[in-house]
């Protein structure tokens, strides 16, 4: 294999790292997919691809041999392979901030630091369940690392049944329930010295995965800006390079509270691919390999729905209109809720 061209590498094969491929393609950049499936939408599209453990060296010394710096489509990394890559290639954003956000106690605790709201927040291991607030109920309980769409979350109505349940470890977070509006994102890409961003994406949950995704977001003006605020905010104190996500709960007194932060491209932000001027695919492969940017604006309004599982086959015979753009992922396996294409609709 030549290295005659640049080549971005990225960790993950998913439908992100397709749309990732795809929009590196247009602008003359080779890419190579490092992925841990056979399964992977991205390595069809890529000029390159490893199928193998995220902790295989051997693997991994070839890859970064073959790239001239990496990037995620997907941040549940071993830290091992993070500390490795690291030191030995450019990466983007860098693997110690993908430290910070793949894991939820310290995320909530940096956003804190930073004076950002969050919802109320305790770390199993360090409290006594039988001392817990009974104001703080109903609770979430999520597993601090590996949780998505999700998984590894625990509701509590009452403190009653929370005390009586034994976790397999403490390696938790407890979080409030909040009884939001709705739910808003925010998704920003930062250069060096300045960064973009779209203006909010209102998302509806069904079972803690997303459903459906609109903009423009039914919001006022003024919490619009708050939130790109925030967002700005989190990716200049990280000093990070690349597109981020910053998922919020806006409550019923209009506060806007930060749920999580994904350090790569994001679900609520696949519209842009038909709304937009330009998508949140291009404008991470810009901010990464530090091209011009591209000042974000919408074109269209648009809702996307996200088709999970067996739903996938009546839209694959199902004809399309015209202002409907149906994507789909090609994953061969369908499994139930998995992510299998999405719909957007532009009006
Ligand atoms: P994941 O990593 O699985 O996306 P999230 O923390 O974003 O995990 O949870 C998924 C969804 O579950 C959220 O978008 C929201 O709809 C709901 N949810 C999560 N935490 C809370 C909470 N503290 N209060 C109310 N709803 C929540
Ligand atoms: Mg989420």
């Amino acid at each position: 294999m030549s290295k005659k061209t640049f080549t971005l590498g990225i960790f993950g094969g998913g439908q992100l790292g397709k749309f990732l491929v795809e929009a590196a393609k247009k602008l003359n950049i080779r890419t190579f997919v490092f992925t841990d499936s056979p399964d992977s939408p991205a390595i069809y599209y890529s000029d390159d691809f490893i199928i193998s453990s995220y902790k295989d060296k051997k693997k991994l010394d070839f890859f970064i041999k073959n790239i001239d710096l990496a990037t995620f489509e997907f941040e549940n990394i071993p830290f091992k392979t993070l500390d490795y890559i690291e030191e030995k290639i450019n990466v983007s954003p860098k693997p110690s901030i993908i430290k910070i956000l793949q894991d939820r106690l310290k995320e909530k605790t940096f956003l804190k630091s930073i004076g950002i709201k969050t919802t109320e927040f305790y770390y199993l291991k360090k409290i006594n369940k039988k001392n817990l607030n009974d104001n703080i109920f109903p609770i979430l309980v999520k597993t601090i690392r590996l949780g998505y769409d999700g998984k590894g979350q625990v509701f509590f109505k009452n403190k009653k049944d929370f005390v009586k349940y034994s976790f397999k470890n403490k390696d938790y977070i407890i979080e409030k329930l909040i009884d939001f509006k709705k739910e808003i994102s925010i998704i920003i890409s930062r250069y060096k010295t300045k960064s973009v961003s779209f203006d909010a994406f209102e998302n509806l949950h069904k079972h803690q995965i997303l459903q459906k995704s609109h903009v423009p977001a039914n919001i006022s003006p003024k919490l619009n800006n708050q939130a790109k605020e925030i967002a700005k905010k989190i990716a200049d104190k990280l000093n990070y390079i690349g597109t981020m996500c910053v998922e919020f709960f806006v409550t019923r007194k209009n506060e806007l509270l930060v749920n999580e932060i994904a350090p790569r491209v994001h679900n609520s932000g696949h519209l842009t691919l038909n709304a937009h001027n330009v998508s949140q695919f291009e404008n991470h492969i810009r901010a990464v390999c530090n091209l011009k940017f591209k000042k974000p604006k919408r074109i269209h309004k648009a809702v996307m729905y996200n088709i999970l599982g067996h739903d996938i086959k009546k839209y694959r015979s199902k004809e399309t209109i015209n202002n409907e753009f149906f994507y789909d992922y090609g994953k061969k396996e369908i499994k139930d809720k998995r992510k299998m294409g999405h719909l957007t609709k532009i009006f």
